[in-house]
C-alpha cells in the first residue's frame, strides 16, 4: 500500500499556553500566528484534493499539525474538525490527525476525536526522562506520556510519539534509557528531532550564556542511529528523522545539529555500519561479490560518496565487487564469495 497523501493544516502555537524551553512555533511551521478559520481548513483540502497525485489509490488524511490541538476550546475544535467531516463522509478523505500534548489527553477528549475522524495522534512526549522534562520545560511528566498513549489505544486512536535528541538535562545513557521506554509503549511510529536552538526561544538564551551546548551532527546522526535500531528491532516505524526543512527555519536555527537530509544521513550511516559488519567478518584471501539493492545506492554511498571512501580507506573493499541490482529487496546485503 502507498502511503497516505497527507493534507497538512497548520494551527500554529493555536491552543498551547506552555513554553518549552527549545521552542519557537513561529519558526519550526513558517507560519505566523493567527487563527486558522473553517473556511481556511475547507478551501486548502479542496485545493489539495484537487492537485494530481502520484498514488491515486493512496488513502487521503488531513493533518493538523503544529500546535496541541486538544489544548484548544471545545468549540474551536469542534470547527476544525467540523471543516473536514464533509470530504469524510464523501469519501475524499479517509482519515484525521493531529499533534497535540500528552497532559491534553483524556479517555473522553479520545472518545470524542475517534467520533470525529481522528485515527492518528501523535503525541510530543519529547522524552520519557522526567528531570529531562523538567529541564526542557515541556511542563508534563513521563506518566502522562504513559497514560495519554494508553487513552488513545483504547479509542483505536494509532499513537505516534514524537521524541527529541540532544534535550537540556539528557545525556546519552538517559536519552537511550527513554528510547527504549518510548519503545515498550508500542507507538505505531515515531519521529525523532534532534534538539536545535532557535532564535527567539528561551533555548537561544541558555546557549548565548554557555548553559547550554547542543548535540553536533556527528554525534545526534550517531544517537539518531541508536534509537532507530531501538524501534526497528520492535517493529515500530520511524516515520521522520530531522525537522522539515524550510526557508523559515534556516533563518532562525542559531546552532546544533540542523541537517536538510538529516534522516538520510542516519540511514546512511546505519547501512554503512550494516555493510562493514558484512565485509569485516569475510574472508579477506576470497574475493566476493556485495550485492545491494539499487534503490538503496545513494544510501549505501553517501553524501559525497563518504560510505564508500571509508570502506576503501578501511581496506573492506580490495577483491570486493559491489552490484547494485533491481531485483533485489531494499535494505539487504548479499555478500557471497567468488566474484561475478
Ligand atoms: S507544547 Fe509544543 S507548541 Fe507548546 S511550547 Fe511546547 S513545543 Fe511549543
Amino acid at each position: 500500500m502507498p502511503s497516505p497523501f497527507v493534507i497538512p493544516i497548520f494551527i500554529a502555537h493555536q491552543g498551547c499556553p506552555h513554553q518549552c524551553l527549545f521552542c519557537n512555533q513561529r519558526s519550526i511551521t513558517g507560519v505566523a500566528e493567527g487563527m486558522v478559520g473553517t473556511r481556511e481548513v475547507e478551501e486548502t483540502i479542496r485545493t489539495q484534493l484537487a492537485w494530481p497525485r502520484r498514488h491515486p489509490d493512496a488513502s487521503v488524511q488531513v493533518a493538523f499539525y503544529g500546535g496541541s490541538f486538544t489544548g484548544l476550546a471545545m468549540e474551536r475544535q469542534r470547527e476544525l474538525l467540523g471543516a473536514a467531516q464533509p470530504f469524510l463522509a464523501s469519501g475524499q478523505v479517509q482519515e484525521l490527525r493531529l499533534s497535540t500534548r500528552p497532559d491534553y489527553v483524556t479517555p473522553e477528549i479520545a472518545g470524542f476525536l475517534r467520533e470525529n475522524g481522528v485515527r492518528v495522534v501523535e503525541l510530543g512526549a519529547q522524552s520519557l526522562d522526567d528531570r529531562v522534562l523538567v529541564a526542557s520545560g515541556r511542563g508534563h511528566t513521563a506518566a502522562q506520556v504513559r497514560t495519554a498513549v494508553a487513552f488513545l489505544k483504547d479509542a483505536g486512536i494509532r499513537v505516534g510519539l514524537q521524541l527529541m535528541l540532544g534535550l537540556p538535562g539528557d545525556s546519552t545513557a538517559t536519552a537511550l534509557a527513554s528510547g527504549r521506554q518510548a519503545a515498550e509503549l508500542g507507538p505505531d511510529m515515531v519521529r525523532l528531532y534532534p534538539c536545535l536552538v532557535i532564535s527567539g526561544s528561551p533555548l537561544a538564551e541558555l546557549y548565548r550564556q554557555g548553559q547550554y551546548q547542543p548535540l553536533s551532527l556527528p554525534r545526534a546522526v550517531a544517537l539518531a542511529g541508536r534509537f532507530w535500531r531501538i524501534f526497528a528491532a520492535q517493529g515500530i516505524l520511524v516515520v521522520r528523522m530531522g525537522l522539515q526543512p524550510s526557508a523559515a527555519l534556516e533563518k532562525t536555527v542559531l546552532s546544533g545539529p540542523y541537517h536538510s537530509a538529516f534522516g538520510e544521513l542516519v540511514l546512511s550511516r546505519l547501512f554503512f555500519n550494516r555493510v562493514r559488519a558484512e565485509l569485516s567478518a569475510r574472508s579477506p584471501l576470497q574475493p566476493h561479490r556485495l550485492c545491494l539493492a539499487k534503490a538503496d545506492e545513494s544510501i549505501y554511498r553517501g553524501r559525497d560518496n563518504i560510505n564508500v571512501k571509508r570502506l576503501v580507506a578501511l581496506g573492506l573493499l580490495e577483491g570486493v565487487e559491489t552490484v547494485f541490482s533491481a531485483s533485489q529487496p531494499r535494505q539487504s546485503v548479499i555478500l557471497t564469495s567468488g566474484s561475478g
